[in-house]
């Protein structure tokens, strides 16, 4: 049964073609009985849910925002930029993109032979049949891990063995923000620092508005109201997009929910405004 329409709007969302547990398809329908007008999904150095869920977007009446969030690393803190409205075809972001998948598979292949020498072994299929198709990482591991019988949940495989800092840690090959910003540019998007209010100080934050950022993530389920006021006032002084979203992973996180943290449309009409002052 449908919901009423909200109108509102969910910048932040993944499928299984990244991190997340629905496919493109059952995310944008979701999205339609919730209400929402417009929908971002933002898989992890990843385009591939793009093209078939803005098809069911148009034949749903939800709008499906082509986004995409990178990893860039500075200063040692590991910071996730969205890119908004890109051109997906872009042979230099396609081309960036698939440099990133080939090192997510090398870097799962390292975290698996440290995971052996621990005694924890886990079979290389295992975690390719979690992943599917799309670009794998860490939680495929963890789901991986859980399977197997070594830990008893996705947390405990975090905390025990894989999250930053764990004795089967493997940190990523990164960009920096401006490099993630020119990227995205060049295939006509708009970058936004996402979710700051997660694990960055406010000097942190100061860099990556310098290193060209058009927006700032305001709405996060992990900012607190003090945050979203802090967010909102940067994007005042530095004359910044407010965005905001769910970080929706298909109910990998606990009690999340598509939808739940949304900003008006609004917003999205400013992003609009600003990729056509970008490319004028
Ligand atoms: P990766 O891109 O492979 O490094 O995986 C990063 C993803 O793993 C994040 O987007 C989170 O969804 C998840 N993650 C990272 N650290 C933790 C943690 N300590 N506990 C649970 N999930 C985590
Ligand atoms: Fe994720
Ligand atoms: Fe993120
Ligand atoms: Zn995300």
């Amino acid at each position: 049964m449908l919901m009423a329409a909200t109108g509102m709007v969910d910048l932040h969302t993944h499928t299984n073609q990244s991190d997340g547990l629905l496919p493109p398809e059952q995310v944008v329908q979701l999205a339609a009985q919730t209400g929402l007008r417009a929908l971002s999904i933002t898989d992890h150095d990843e385009i591939g849910a793009l093209e078939v869920a803005m098809t069911i977007g148009s034949q749903l009446g939800v709008e499906v925002i082509p986004g995409t969030e990178l990893s860039v690393s500075h200063n040692g803190f590991d910071i996730h930029i969205l890119g908004y409205l890109i051109d997906f075809h872009h042979p230099h972001l396609l081309e960036f993109l698939h440099y990133f998948q080939g090192e997510r598979v090398r870097r799962v292949h390292r975290i698996l032979e440290k995971l052996n020498a621990l005694g924890y072994p886990v079979p290389l299929e295992t975690v390719l049949r979690k992943s599917g198709a799309g670009s794998m990482g860490r939680p495929h591991i963890a789901d991986a891990l859980v399977e197997v019988g070594h830990v008893p949940t996705y947390y405990e495989a975090f905390n025990r063995l894989i999250a930053d800092g764990r004795p089967a840690f493997v940190p990523k090959v990164r960009v920096s923000a401006a490099e993630a910003v020119a990227i995205i540019h060049e295939a006509n998007g708009l970058a936004c620092l996402a979710h700051p209010g997660q694990n960055l100080t406010e000097p942190i934050i100061l860099d990556v508005i310098k290193a060209g950022v058009d927006g700032i993530e305001v709405i996060h389920p992990k900012h607190t109201f003090s945050q979203r006021a802090l967010y909102r006032q940067f994007a005042r002084m530095y004359n910044l997009l407010e965005t905001g979203g769910s970080d929706f992973h298909g109910g990998r996180k606990d009690g999340e929910k598509l939808g739940e943290y949304v900003i008006e449309y609004e917003k999205v009409e400013r992003l609009k405004a600003r990729q056509q002052q970008l490319k004028s």
